[in-house]
């Protein structure tokens, strides 16, 4: 029987990486895009001896043809580190406007099951906690965060106007705090930032009084509901974290006890950082039946091992 071919835009990526491993070892062919932006190939280099696995160097802000079959677009590519992002602001706000318009113009005419990677980001600086689907954000759209929560916020909307226009199966997954391995050391997320100082017995960077609120989802878990979301008939945003929720400043201390590592310096607070930010999965569990299952801790002690070896 042929197999699907899903095709995974910033497959070079953190999550994207992990996901183009996930779909290969579930039988799929799996075309991967990336222009390495915030990826990097070696995310990828133990799959690209497998014969289902390919890699097209390619921009999504500009169109894309692809012949043959694609039976999945799985649009991840764009910044996603605050750092990140800060300094790519228009490149960020193209992988998730004419990135996203292009992706649904290669799904229409590919027939194609189309998810996007959407963001917590898309609730801003929250005034409704834990965040449900419903609630509708709190968003600075010139501030610095702006150009990667508008361009997710376009980006949900357009895929709801393919959805209704052109009738494609559309799916958004708004991604709440996920780590693990692969992630960039330098990218200056907080789970690399604290695991990468505590090995080099650094200080660890807590920005503000440390009292504002994550909630963190371990990669294997948020790749499952990705894939159970992909396979489903949901075409409503869905929620996808883990609502284990810790102030910044506990986290921190977690990582120190993890690592054996001891000191916490104090840095001023990024303009406009969320004060709280925890999921409401019940979405999630109700049209999925998912829900993680991998602690925080043993997420930590994972990634810990990796960043350790790698
Ligand atoms: P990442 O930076 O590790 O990966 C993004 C990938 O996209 C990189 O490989 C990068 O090179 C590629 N890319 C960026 N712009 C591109 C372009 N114009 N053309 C082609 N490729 C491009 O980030 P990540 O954490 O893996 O995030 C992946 C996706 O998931 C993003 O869309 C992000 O918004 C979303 N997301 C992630 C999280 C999280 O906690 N990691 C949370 C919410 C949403
Ligand atoms: N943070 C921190 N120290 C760091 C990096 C981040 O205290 O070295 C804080 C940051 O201010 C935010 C939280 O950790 O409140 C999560 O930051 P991250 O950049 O991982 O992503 P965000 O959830 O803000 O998009």
């Amino acid at each position: 029987m042929p197999k699907y071919v899903v095709l995974v835009t910033g497959g070079a990526g953190f999550i994207g990486s992990h996901l183009c491993r996930f779909l290969l070892s579930r039988n799929f062919k799996v075309i991967c895009v990336d222009n390495l932006l915030t990826g990097s190939s070696g995310n990828i280099k133990d799959l690209r001896s497998n014969t289902d696995f390919s890699f097209i160097s390619h921009d999504v802000s500009k169109p894309l043809e692809i012949t043959g079959n694609v039976h999945f677009v799985l649009h991840f590519a764009s910044p996603a580190s605050p750092v990140d992002y800060a300094k790519l602001p228009i490149q960020t706000l193209k992988a998730g406007a004419l990135g996203t318009h292009n992706l649904l113009g290669l799904a229409k005419a590919k027939k194609a099951v189309f998810l996007l990677a959407s963001t917590s980001e898309v609730y801003g600086d929250p005034l409704v906690h834990p965040q449900p689907e419903s609630y509708w954000g709190n968003v600075n759209p010139i501030g610095p965060r702006g150009v990667y929560d508008e361009a997710k916020r376009f980006a949900e909307a357009i895929t709801m106007a393919y959805h209704k226009v052109h009738r494609i199966d559309t799916k958004i997954a708004r991604i709440f705090n996920t780590f693990g391995p692969f992630m960039r050391k330098n990218d200056g997320r907080v789970v690399p930032n604290f695991i990468m100082q505590a090995l080099a017995n650094k200080p660890l960077t807590v920005y503000g009084d440390g009292k504002q609120t994550r909630s963190f989802c371990y990669i294997s878990d948020l790749i499952d509901g990705v894939y159970k979301l992909m396979l489903s008939k949901v075409n409503e945003p869905v929620n996808l974290g883990n609502p284990e929720e810790y102030t910044i400043l506990e986290f921190a201390k977690k990582i120190i006890k993890l690592t054996g590592s001891r000191k916490i310096i104090f840095k001023p607070l990024p303009v406009d950082d969320p004060k709280t930010r925890c999921p409401d999965i019940s979405k999630a569990k109700k049209l999925l039946k998912w829900e993680p299952k991998v602690s925080v801790d043993e997420g930590l002690k994972r990634t810990i091992e990796w960043f350790r070896r790698n």
